[in-house]
Parts: structure tokens; sequence; C-alpha cells
């Protein structure tokens, strides 16, 4: 047969879970194919993306700092990826087009569904902590599923803002120092900055003022309870984690590379977590 090659291209690319989770998943369904990591330096994106065009490369997905830039080198884009203004997966099709999609938020909404049974997009506001590629996409994943505000709380509030004038009217921002009047009545919270990734600390916000029926979630996954996490137990909230939705946002982009959906019995969780050290 025809080995079907797919991969994750990012910079830096070497801890990814991608090829560990698609593997995996390759092997169990017994598929003539193969997921590679690429690394490509900053500026060498486009021509990676466009000397695969027409060629035997069935799709990428596409990780930091290449989510933008990969929106633009694609011909069409799904509704996801441009509301996100950001593509996870590139689709290399036959025809030689190429389509962007945006899988992220499918992954948040799978992870809270899948951790937090019951939870509801629809029934009330949600909270985003952060304004950056994550917070954007989250947002948009939000809005399409039909929650009826999204309150976004970043340190620079001109970023919050463009988000909210992008996305339109249910959308708001928030200045960090606002953050306890955006907690209240929220259904759920969503860490997507960066904060405590370097000094492992977690952000300083008043989880206090949510909520006890708010869900909180951390995009971060390293750990798997973050202090952010941790806060929020403490309190009796109930938590998703962002290992959850970095699973959740993998399979969608197996089925549009592969056709099918991934084999039920590969355990990935408990492998990302052994492969992590989790
Ligand atoms: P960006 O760099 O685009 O955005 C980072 C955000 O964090 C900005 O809004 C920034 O605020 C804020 N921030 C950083 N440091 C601080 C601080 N000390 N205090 C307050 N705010 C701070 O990152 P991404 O959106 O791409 O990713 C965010 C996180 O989500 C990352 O940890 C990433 O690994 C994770 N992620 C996880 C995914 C998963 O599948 N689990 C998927 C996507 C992302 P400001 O605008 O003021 O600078």
């Amino acid at each position: 047969g025809k080995t079907r090659v797919a991969g994750v291209v990012g910079q830096p690319i070497a801890h990814s879970m991608s090829p560990v989770l698609h593997n995996a998943w390759i092997a169990a369904a017994g598929l003539d194919a193969v997921y590679v990591p690429f690394g490509i330096a900053e500026g060498r994106f486009a021509a990676f993306v466009q000397g695969l065009r027409g060629g035997s490369v069935a799709g990428l997905n596409v990780t930091l700092p290449f989510k933008g830039e990969a929106l633009a080198a694609a011909d069409e884009a799904t509704s996801r990826a441009a509301g996100a203004r950001a593509a996870n997966v590139l689709v290399f099709r036959p025809d030689g087009s190429i389509l962007a999609d945006n899988t992220d938020g499918l992954g948040l909404l799978a992870a809270f569904a899948e951790q937090a049974p019951g939870f509801d997009p629809k029934t009330g506001p949600v909270v985003i902590l952060g304004a950056g590629g994550g917070a954007r996409g989250a947002a948009a994943a939000f809005v399409e599923a039909g929650c009826p505000e999204v309150r976004i709380v970043n340190r620079t509030l001109a970023k919050a803002e463009e988000i909210a004038t992008a996305l339109g009217g249910t959308v708001r921002a928030y200045g960090l120092d606002q953050a306890g009047a955006a907690f209240e009545g929220a259904n759920g919270l969503v860490n997507a900055t960066s904060a405590g990734l370097a000094n492992g600390g977690a952000i300083d916000v008043p989880l206090a003022a949510t909520p006890e029926a708010c869900v909180v979630m951390d995009m971060v996954y390293k750990p798997l309870t973050t202090p952010f996490l941790a806060g929020a137990q403490g309190l009796g909230r109930r938590t998703v984690d962002g290992l959850a939705m970095l699973i959740g946002q993998a399979i969608p982009s197996f089925e549009a590379f592969y056709g099918q959906t991934p084999p039920a019995s590969v355990d990935v969780r408990t492998l990302a977590i052994q492969t992590l050290g989790l």
C-alpha cells in the first residue's frame, strides 16, 4: 500500500504529544500510516507547507508559533478556524488545495463534557483568562456552542477588547483587576494564560468570587493538576484539565487525516500521562 504520512509542525517540537497519540491510534487501527514531528524554523513555515501541496502528506497538526500562519497558508478555512483566526489542522487534499481547520475548540468542549458531566455552555456566562491564541479559540468555540455571554479577562485589556470586537456582541472584555466582577454568575472559567508556566505559581485571581457550581478548567496540562486547578479544588469547584483538551483536539485531527475515528481500545490518556511523567 501507499503509506499515509501526517505530522505535527512547530518550534520547538521535541516534546509534542501528538506523535505519541496518533501513532498509538495508527498501530491499534492497523493503518499503513506514519505520523512524524517536523521542527521548522520561523520564517520557513510557508515554504514548508507550500512544498507539501499535492504531495504524499495527508495533513498536518500545527502548534506554536505557527497557528496564525497556517490559516494564511490555506486556500480555504472552516468557520471554526476563521473564528479562532488560527488553524491547528491543515488537510492536504488530492486536488492540491489546502483546508485549514481548528479543532482546539472542539477539544475544549469535549474536555468539559468528559470531566464535568452536565456542564452546558448554553446555560450561562463563561470566563476566559487570557487573550492569546488559546483564549481566542476558546471564546470562538463557546460563542459557536451557544454560550449567552463570554467574558474575556486579560492583563492587557486592549487584546481582550480586540477579541470582543472581532467575535461580536456576546463577548465582553475585562481587565485583570476586574476579574472578581467577571466571575460573578459564571458557569465556567478557563485559564488560557501562560502565567505560571515560568514560575510554577498560579495566576492571581479571586477564584472564591466564582459561584460554587462554576466549573474551572486550565489549558496547561503539566502538571495535570496545576496550582490554578488546585486552588479551585480547594474551594470545592469541579475542575477540567488541559490533557483532556489536548486529546480532544487530536481525535478530530485523526479523523481528518485518516477518515476514521481513533480506536477506542487505546487508553491515550494513560499513555500521555506516562510519557509526560505526570
Ligand atoms: P499566548 O502567548 O498567545 O497568550 C498568553 C496569554 O497569557 C496572554 O493573554 C498574556 O497576557 C497572558 N499572560 C502571560 N503571563 C501572564 C501573567 N504573568 N499574568 C497575567 N497574564 C499573563 O499563549 P496561548 O494562548 O497560545 O496559550 C496559552 C496557554 O494555553 C499556554 O500555556 C498553552 O500551552 C496552553 N494551550 C493548551 C492547549 C491544550 O490543548 N491543552 C491548546 C492551546 C494552548 P497579555 O496579553 O497581557 O500578555
